[in-house]
């Protein structure tokens, strides 16, 4: 037998020949089994999420997203499309916002990098969407800074009071922001924050500003400071441990703020300033022409001042944009249509298994309608389904190979949902 040559090892991990099941020899160098199986793992990763972010569903390359860093706003909604099903006046605005938000900043870094000077400075357009719960507003946000591969974060307006009170300071925002990217202050400066529940802190009617709410107007004005842009202490990294160690000081002029809240009742405000205006100024007949499904879209400044929030805030969120309610039809896509639906999620996890899932139209249909008594938006369709399948699933894992195939109908729908309350539909 042919002595081991000792001296071979493999590039990557420095183990012998003689300490890996088996090298694989090159050119100028070697690797063993262990890390080329390692390797093709992280390549096959990275292939994938290159795939989801450059290529449309079909796998054709996006045109020029690689090439360029900033995306433009049609591939911002190409991208949005395989995620986000409708809500196409919302993608429109959002595609549109982003990109100059980033347009300026690279046009900043420019001009901060040569001798010209900027005659016009564009100022930084912090987002709105009003919409009801489950319709998307999050989904669209996480989506589009995944494409953009910026930090991102979601904080709850409702957590936040104002100095002083018991609750978190709106500071801790940014600290969560600098947390998701390791402390790295000049990514967190490109980074977007969601701030979502955005209509709870509104001023309460009833409630004169001279009392002071906990929560409402205070917290309004605090975060009116971040959204401005100023320059804010956040404590570093695990908290200050001494009261002389430094705080980290964050610019937050460079940070994409995007509040989005339900505005329940904002409908009933912007019918009353329409009705007005139209009996007004023109005539009553104009009043039919407006889509009367969706007030929402027509939604201006002076609505969310009615509503509570306090100017300078409004001031601060100048692009304005609103999701439709999902009906029937969309959520039916919803659960079918985006890349990772929840359809696909359900068929692959029985896959693994061996046992292929066939959804029967009835049973999208019951899913479907359930969802809509529930009022949740797409929301509720994840934790019926779950419900739905819960049993399969626990009994999947034990199916012989000749019953492997699995049909759900609507009467097992209701058979299963009935085990948890009596079904609406
Ligand atoms: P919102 O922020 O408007 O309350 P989310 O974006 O958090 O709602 O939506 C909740 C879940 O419902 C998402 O994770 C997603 O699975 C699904 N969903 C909501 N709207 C849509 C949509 N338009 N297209 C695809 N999925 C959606």
């Amino acid at each position: 037998m042919a002595k081991k040559n000792h001296t071979e090892h493999c590039n990557f991990c420095g183990r012998r020949q003689d300490e890996v099941p088996m090298l694989l020899t090159g050119i100028d160098g070697a690797i063993c089994s262990d890390c080329a199986s390692q390797a093709n793992a992280v390549a096959e990763t990275e292939l994938k999420r290159y795939k989801d972010i450059y290529a449309d569903n079909e796998g054709r390359p996006l045109s020029g997203l690689k090439e360029q860093n900033i995306p433009r706003p049609h591939e911002i909604k190409d991208f949005l499309d395989k995620y986000v099903i409708g809500q196409d006046e919302a993608k429109r605005t959002l595609s549109v916002a982003v990109y100059n938000h980033y347009k300026r900043l690279e046009n900043k870094q420019r001009l901060g990098n040569s001798t010209e000077s900027d005659d016009v400075e564009i100022e930084k357009s912090n987002i709105i969407m009003l919409g009801p719960t489950g319709t998307g507003k999050t989904l669209l946000v996480r989506t589009i800074a995944r494409l953009l591969d910026v930090p991102f974060t979601i904080v709850d307006a409702t957590v936040f009071t104002e100095a002083g009170y018991v609750g978190e300071d709106v500071e801790s925002i940014l600290s969560r922001l600098l947390q998701v990217c390791d402390y790295n202050e000049a990514l967190a400066q490109r980074g977007i924050v969601f701030i979502d529940e955005i209509d709870k802190i509104a001023r309460k009617q009833d409630n004169p500003s001279l009392t002071r709410e906990v929560g409402g107007e205070g917290v309004q004005q605090s975060l009116l400071k971040l959204l401005e842009g100023s320059v804010v202490n956040v404590p570093p990294k695990g908290g200050r441990k001494h009261p002389d160690q430094d705080f980290i000081h964050l610019d937050t002029r460079e940070i994409l703020f995007i509040c989005g809240g339900a505005f329940e009742g904002l409908e009933r405000r912007i019918a009353r300033r329409l009705g007005s205006r139209t009996v007004g100024y023109t005539n009553v007949r104009n009043t039919a022409r407006l889509d009367e499904e969706d007030l929402m879209r027509y939604a201006e400044p002076q609505d969310l001042r009615s509503f509570g929030l306090i100017p300078e805030l409004v001031g601060r969120l100048p692009v304005i944009t609103a999701l439709r309610p999902l009906d029937e039809q969309a959520l039916r896509r919803i659960l079918l249509e985006p890349k990772n639906s929840i359809v696909k999620q359900y068929t692959k996890l029985f896959e693994m298994d061996g046992v292929q899932l066939v959804f029967e139209e009835s049973a999208l249909d019951f899913i479907v309608k359930q969802a809509i008594q529930y009022k949740l938006g797409a929301r509720g369709l994840r934790s019926i389904t779950e419900r739905i399948m819960k049993e399969a699933m626990f009994d999947a894992p034990k199916l012989s190979k000749d019953s492997s195939k699995l049909y759900v109908t609507a009467d097992y729908c209701r058979e299963q949902i009935a085990k948890y309350a009596p079904p609406l539909v």
